[in-house]
């Protein structure tokens, strides 16, 4: 089965509501591509005013607790976001383990939080530059895959897994499209092992340095299903780019 492209834009710590403005644009854009699943992930304080203006495209958070409530200041639980609007929320991003000291059991909890709210989860998964040199690349990413996945019966449809190698984030710099086809090969092999027939349906998506010039050519890689972009999200232009190098038949 073909799954449905999707782009994600990863605002990261970018936009206050003077870009509310590139987003509408992003919404117009997409959904000349019905073909293709087009979300953004803005900082928390744009996700209900974009939720309500998106007509075409998903809006969704960039973390989530793992906790419904509580004493956890500066923290925001899945339902939260999903009561603001949101419909996905990311997890377990390269940047939050390495700046949260986020583990792998931090990211199942999250992602098992997210699913219990009603959100898509995207749980991200990458090795850093020191590991794919000591040839330990797709140890450590299947690895995370084994770990960071929330446990239970997960309908595909509200997973996605985004394989976002650390080297390659904000660099400029991308892996061959030989490597990209290889660790996802290796993800859908573990996530069939992990989640049987369903694991043939989940997203996986690429990320790292995606960009207007690059996207068609690793989005033809073998087994990715599309695509999370941080700094080439953040324009319209830029963004519009890769969802329509994402979309078949022109859709
Ligand atoms: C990201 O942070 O998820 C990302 C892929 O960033 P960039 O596209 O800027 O490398």
């Amino acid at each position: 089965m073909a799954l449905r492209p999707y782009i994600v834009g990863n605002w990261k710590m970018n936009g206050t509501r003077a870009m509310l403005a590139e987003a509408r644009s992003i919404d117009r854009g997409a959904a000349r591509h019905p073909g293709v699943q087009v979300g953004i992930a803005p900082p928390f304080t744009l996700v209900h005013t974009m939720a309500e203006a998106a007509e075409a495209i998903g809006v969704g958070g960039q973390d989530c607790h793992a906790k419904a409530s509580g004493a956890f200041t500066g923290d925001v639980a899945a339902a939260m976001l999903a009561d603001a609007g949101a419909g996905f929320v990311i997890v377990g991003h390269s940047e939050r383990r390495a700046m949260h000291g986020e583990a792998d059991a931090d990211v199942r909890a999250k992602a098992e939080a997210a699913l219990a709210a009603g959100l898509g989860v995207i749980v991200c998964v990458g090795e850093t530059e020191a590991q794919r040199d000591a040839g330990q690349a797709e140890a450590v990413v299947t690895g995370q895959v084994a770990g960071s996945l929330p446990q239970g019966d997960v309908a595909a449809a509200q997973l996605t897994v985004a394989y976002e190698p650390v080297w390659a984030i904000g660099t400029g710099r991308v892996p061959s499209v030989d490597d990209v086809s290889a660790m996802h090969r290796a993800i859908r092999a573990k996530l069939v092992e992990l989640l049987g027939e369903g694991g043939a349906d989940v997203r996986i998506l690429y990320g790292g340095s995606v960009n207007a010039g690059n996207a068609a050519e690793l989005l033809a890689a073998e087994d990715v299903g599309g695509a999370l972009v941080g700094g080439a999200s953040l324009t319209a232009e830029s963004f519009l780019t890769i969802v329509a190098a994402a979309a078949i038949d022109g859709e």
